[in-house]
């Protein structure tokens, strides 16, 4: 099953458990707005290539659209679509005033040089800049893309517009209109979920084991922070396999391996495993934070953590999803474990409007605060329901979006498909 046609059967589950409107889900099954680009950009041999970009807009109910873009060479837009989706009822879940949307490229990140990577999100952002803006939908890092090209991006839409417009796009550089805590948000705000949970759960994270896949901007700072706090972390991993030591590796060296030597392969802290292997190695927690579609019917019953932490949007097939549940395993999903990231966003886009930066201790205890009071939510409708914890962050969105488009009336959202190169 595709991630799209994966987040659609989420919802519909979800909106059977607590009788959604039936219009209003078949609003929020489709996005407003597609688009579908071309860059012809010149690369460093003087050759000329033409990549393919998308930005989805998939809902402006609650606010302005919202959500990252990456540089991928699988990315298709069907799997935009989904993010998009995912992104609107993230927003939701948090309670930030914002939409979704997402957007992406399909190259290889890992292969263009920095001057390629200027002129590719330079294109892009001449491509898509008519449907974008601070009160409109505002971009932000995401698999591939850092603060760097939010920096490109920024200075690109500015000058098109011919007006300094820090609010257009967030994660940006300290320098040029960043925040304070957004590089470690995601991680942090999954951090805050998970120790409320457990708090509430009566567990420990002294002696606990956690596994993290993915060893990008999510993943090495949730292995850090989970490192900080006391956790035991047992494995990790990024695109070219992993590394595990049962009695423990140190996240800090292991992100030193990866500046160094591009991988924490090289890691000598453990030893090497494959990806395949790393998800079903034994923990109490499993933290994805790669990609979609990790955990599938193919090694679902071979999972040995007792708590799942999606930091990685869509890392849990429905299938598999429904399995684990079924074991009694909790899984944390996506639209509130890696909430932090677009929470600290909005934090960034407020400070850019008044054009004054907060405390970082600000900024943690705000996160800490909605983060938490989140998860609370979450977990009462759950125990009203008697329904999964993924189930229970679908009824908390889709509660406040069914609320917004109410009280919006008929004309809301404008509906308007475009496909164009
Ligand atoms: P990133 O590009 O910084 O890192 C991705 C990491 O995953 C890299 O280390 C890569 O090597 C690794 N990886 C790729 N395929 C893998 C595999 N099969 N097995 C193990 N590792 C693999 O990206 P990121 O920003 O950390 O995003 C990771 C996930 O978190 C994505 O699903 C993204 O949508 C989600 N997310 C990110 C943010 C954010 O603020 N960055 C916010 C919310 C959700």
């Amino acid at each position: 099953m595709n991630f799209y046609a994966n987040t659609l059967k989420n919802m519909s589950k979800a909106a059977k458990i607590m009788n959604l409107d039936q219009e209003t889900l078949d609003i929020l099954s489709q996005p407003q707005k597609t688009l579908i680009v071309s860059l012809p950009v010149r690369m460093d041999d003087g050759s000329l290539k033409v990549f393919e970009g998308y930005r989805v807009q998939h809902s402006e109910l609650r606010g302005p659209f919202k959500g990252g873009f990456r540089y991928l060479a699988e990315v298709d837009l069907d799997e935009i679509k989904a993010l998009a989706t995912e992104m609107s009822l993230k927003c939701a879940v948090v309670g930030i005033p914002y939409g979704g949307g997402k957007g992406g490229v399909k190259c290889n990140a890992k292969e263009l040089s920095q001057g390629e990577l200027e002129r590719i999100t330079r294109k892009y952002v001449q491509a898509v800049y008519q449907i974008i803006g601070p009160h409109h939908d505002i971009p932000a890092p995401d698999m591939y893309t850092n603060a760097q090209i939010m920096a490109w991006f920024m200075d690109e839409y500015s000058r098109l517009v011919n007006q300094y417009q820090p609010g257009v796009v967030t994660g940006k550089p300290i320098e040029v209109g960043g925040s304070l805590g957004r590089n470690t948000a995601t991680a942090q705000g999954g951090a805050f979920v998970l120790e409320e949970y457990m708090k509430k759960n009566d567990i420990k994270a002294e002696g606990t084991k956690v596994i993290v896949q993915g060893f990008g901007n999510a993943g090495s700072f949730a292995a850090e922070i989970l490192h900080g706090m006391g956790f035991t972390i047992v494995a990790v991993s990024d695109s070219r396999g992993g590394v595990y030591n049962e009695k423990g590796i140190d996240p800090f060296c292991a992100a030193k391996c990866k500046e160094k030597e591009g991988s924490v392969t090289k890691c000598k802290e453990g030893k090497s495993v494959t990806n395949e292997e790393l998800l079903e190695l034994p923990c109490d927690i499993l933290v994805l934070a790669a990609m979609e579609n990790q955990v599938t019917n193919k090694n679902m019953s071979n999972i040995k953590a007792k708590i799942i932490l999606e930091l990685a949007n869509g890392p849990t097939t429905a299938e598999a999803d429904e399995y684990l549940s079924g074991k009694g395993i909790v899984l944390i999903p996506d639209i509130l474990a890696n909430a932090g990231g677009v929470t600290v966003s909005y934090f960034e886009w407020l400070q850019n409007q008044q054009a004054y930066y907060w405390e970082l201790e600000e900024i943690q205890l705000k996160l800490k605060r909605i983060m938490v009071e989140s998860l609370d939510r979450v977990l009462d409708l759950q125990k009203k329901y008697k329904c999964t914890m993924r189930e229970a962050a679908y009824i908390s969105a889709f509660d406040r979006l069914d609320k917004a488009l109410k009280l919006r009336g008929s004309g809301a959202p404008l509906r308007c498909k475009v496909y164009y190169k």
